[in-house]
């Protein structure tokens, strides 16, 4: 299905620099083609909030909408050394868990949890705010969250604007900065869509393309009960109208884009109940909290609205199991590689017109 999203700017992206080219399949990709051919495994897929603390305290943040009274104790590194291996023991795998995603609060608060813990799994994933220095660690994929463009990212991350005090400048210079100083590790610009920032993802593909970053995703925006900004969520028709934009963004930027075009489909208002009601991240993953037990049912906690899910993992996840779609995918693909061979052949062609 072509995307019919009418553009409003012009996007004409600069061939990727060598560093940020995908080489080849990797072993996650080939990971991929197990969950194909059998499903996912219960527990490859999880996280891990290491913190309950950050610097920034965003008005839309689900993690503290029940109050601060309400979180959970942190565990030490050696309390989350300790309750990794019995988590292994008890779950009977000899591998290391496949993926835990790190998050909070902000996991950089508590690094010395992660650079101790990241060898039980085999990739890990931190997600950032992006305004504390980066550690060297190239063996771990980074997400760094933007909530859309400059002004839109201020008013909600900062909207006392404390980081421009005394001249300073504000948050998203500031996570830009960090991004360029550091395109040598994986990092990958995720974004919320809100109903605030919704004009802006063209912007924000194009501005962080070219900063360097090595790629980026997208979720929408979850209502949480207990934070009072429903009002940021899109209601279906205007969620299908950015979604035919990321189609359209994506068939420019390519490899940039995360989401396969498969899961965006799937977040289409026809296909979404469907996935959420069944969500894999639910069913499949697990999810930790600060005291390392199992929070609700998903990383989001026991108030996000299913019926409203805008995270993309769930799209994601069934994305790698949704065989009729892969394979609908890959006949095209395959179609489409077969006309170009064939245009090879073309009278024109051979006359060099
Ligand atoms: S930066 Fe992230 S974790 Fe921190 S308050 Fe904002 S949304 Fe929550
Ligand atoms: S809120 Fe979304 S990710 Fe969480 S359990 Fe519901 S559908 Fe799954």
């Amino acid at each position: 299905m072509k995307p019919r999203a009418h553009l409003e700017l012009r996007h004409d992206p600069a061939p990727r620099p060598e560093w940020a080219k995908r080489r080849g399949p990797s072993a996650y990709d080939l990971a991929k083609v197990g969950f194909f051919l059998f499903g996912l495994p219960r527990n490859a897929f999880g996280s891990i909030d290491v913190t309950n603390r950050c610097n920034l305290r965003c008005a839309h943040c689900y993690y503290y909408a029940d109050g601060d009274d309400a979180l959970p104790a942190e565990l030490s590194a050696d309390e989350w050394v300790s309750h990794l291996e019995q988590l292994k023991r008890s779950s009977g795998l000899k591998l290391p868990f496949f993926n835990a995603t790190w998050v909070g609060g902000d996991p950089l608060i508590r690094r010395d949890v992660i650079e101790r813990c990241k060898p039980f799994f085999r990739y890990n994933t931190v997600v950032t705010n992006g305004t504390m220095p980066l550690p060297n660690w190239p063996d771990v994929n980074w997400y760094v969250s933007i909530d859309g463009d400059e002004e839109a990212h201020e008013a909600i991350r900062d909207p006392e604007r404390r980081y421009r005090k005394n001249g300073g400048q504000g948050i998203y210079r500031r996570v830009m900065e960090n991004v360029r100083a550091n395109r040598h590790l994986r990092i990958t610009i995720c974004s919320v869509i809100t109903r605030a920032n919704v004009g802006s993802i063209e912007r924000v593909v194009k501005q962080w393309y070219e900063a360097g970053a090595r790629a980026i995703t997208f979720d929408f925006f979850t209502p949480i009960e207990g934070l009072p900004n429903a009002d940021l969520w899109l209601e279906p028709e205007e969620r299908d109208r950015a979604i035919d934009t990321l189609l359209a963004l994506r068939e420019i930027y390519d490899d940039f884009f995360v989401i396969p075009e498969r899961a965006l489909r799937l977040m289409r208002s026809e296909n979404c109940l469907e996935v959420t009601s069944n969500c894999l991240l639910r069913d499949r993953s697990f999810s930790l909290n600060a005291s390392g037990e199992k929070k609700g049912k998903c990383v989001m906690g026991d108030d996000a609205d299913c019926d409203r899910c805008g995270c993309v993992a769930p799209f994601y996840l069934r994305s790698l199991t949704h065989r009729p779609m892969i394979l609908e995918d890959l006949g095209h693909s395959a179609s489409r590689s077969l006309r170009a061979a064939m245009s090879l052949f073309h009278p024109d062609s051979l006359a060099g017109n």
